[in-house]
């Protein structure tokens, strides 16, 4: 009988302890053992993120995406989308390099009260365009060197988002929520150092405009002896949203001292001082207590409407994974068929314009009213169907917390 021997290093079967065979070749143990070791130095070599690629999507292919999940908030849809769209054609027109025209930077600030969709809507697009994305909180940021974190934590948490593939990171995008918690507290520059509040947007301008930054992998403070990954934040698109408190009066104060003629497209279609964000400009930021250098980097304003009784009902039974939806699966699942009649929905809707609890506040509301029966179904067979009326839900509702939170 013919020796057995490896095809790559020619040993002897008896030689190893194992000798695979294939079709018209073997291998032996050593040889299996050095190959693996050269596929891990492969991969290892391979730099990552090569395969970054970037998927041009059209504004209006972007609102389309969004529509199935964020209701209404039109102009933050198309501010955002025509911005994000811009920001990836710029990141494709790099190469091009005899091209004189700079596209620059399109950062957006978004302007709206809390819960009105702010987060939700640059995750969802975070979603749509696959790319890292994460949130940060601008309350907890303080001047390099004070406790609190320094701004770099924000690409800290980006590179985690990424998988800490530098490359893709660098394309990803931030979501700052708060960015109006880091206000100047006054005009007057003030005696005592400002530390979680101009002194952040200082170190925040260099971030925001793209520069290369040394960012400590674990997050927390820089240490001499950690290894620092350098992120270039050149093509991070920065999205900043903030509820901005107060700054009503700012627009408002605004509008009536135009000078008239100046302004007249405004004075012609009558102040709408229910919704005055939609009027907000960068000057409304800067008398808010932005810094002008920081506005500057965050040329495109736009903000989001408040969420009237129409918009929390659609928010509740609309979208994609719409709060209804999802409890009727959760409850499908104990094989008992759920119903939200008209009545309940409106219920509900009118506990959270109540309480002024906004898009947040439905869930908790659907809580107080469904925990009972998802606590009592899985243990009776013989219910088959739940209906949720304004009956239904307001006995749940009134044993809830809610009712013992009301001010007498
Ligand atoms: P904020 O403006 O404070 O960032 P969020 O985006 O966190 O508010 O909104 C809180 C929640 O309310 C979201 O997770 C989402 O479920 C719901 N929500 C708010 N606005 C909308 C909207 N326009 N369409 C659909 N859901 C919304």
């Amino acid at each position: 009988m013919a020796q057995i021997t490896c095809s790559f290093c020619g040993r002897n079967k008896k030689d190893v302890d194992l000798m695979v065979s294939g079709i018209s070749a073997h291998i032996c143990n050593f040889c299996i053992d050095q190959a693996y070791q050269i596929l891990g130095e492969e991969d290892k070599n391979k730099k990552p993120g090569k395969n970054v690629k970037v998927k041009l999507k059209k504004p209006k292919e972007l609102t389309e995406f969004l529509n199935q999940y964020v209701i209404g908030q039109y102009e933050a849809k198309k501010v955002l989308t025509v911005a994000v769209y811009n920001h990836f054609k710029r990141l494709l027109q790099k190469g091009e390099e005899n091209d004189d025209i700079r596209i620059e930077k399109s950062n957006i600030i978004m302007v709206g009260d809390t819960g009105t969709g702010k987060t939700y809507l640059a995750k969802t697009l975070a979603k749509v365009l696959e790319v890292p994305f994460c949130i940060a909180d601008a309350t907890v940021l303080t001047e390099a060197g004070y406790v609190g974190e320094d701004v770099e934590s924000i690409l800290t948490r980006l590179l985690q988002a990424a998988d800490y593939n530098v490359e893709a990171a660098e394309k990803g995008i931030v979501y700052i929520d708060e960015i109006d918690k880091i206000a100047r507290k006054s005009d007057n520059p003030s005696i005592t150092r400002d530390v979680s509040g101009e002194g952040v947007q200082q170190a925040l301008l260099k971030l925001l405009e793209g520069t290369v930054v040394n960012v400590p992998p674990q997050g927390g403070r820089k240490h001499p002896d950690q290894k620092m990954i350098a992120v270039n934040t050149e093509n991070i698109l920065f999205i900043c949203g903030g509820a901005f408190d107060g700054i009503g009066r700012h627009i408002a104060k605004r509008l009536n001292t135009q000078p008239l003629g100046f302004n007249k497209f405004v004075e012609d279609r009558q102040v709408d001082r229910a919704n005055l964000l939609q009027y907000v400009t960068a000057q409304d930021l800067k008398s808010f207590g932005l810094i002008p250098e920081l506005i500057g980097r965050l040329p495109v304003v736009t903000h989001l409407d408040p969420l009237d009784r129409d918009t929390l009902k659609s928010i509740l039974t609309e979208p994609k994974n719409a709060l209804t939806k999802q409890y009727k699966k959760l409850i499908e699942m104990e094989g008992v068929k759920l119903v939200f009649e008209e009545s309940g929905i409106d219920y509900i809707v009118e506990k959270a314009v109540e309480y002024n609890l906004g898009a947040r506040g439905l869930r908790s509301i659907c809580e107080a009213i469904i925990t009972d029966a998802m606590y009592e179904l899985p243990s009776d067979d013989s219910i088959k169907e739940l209906v949720i009326d304004a009956k239904y839900a307001q006995e749940q509702f009134d044993k809830s917390k809610f009712k013992k939170l009301q001010v007498a």
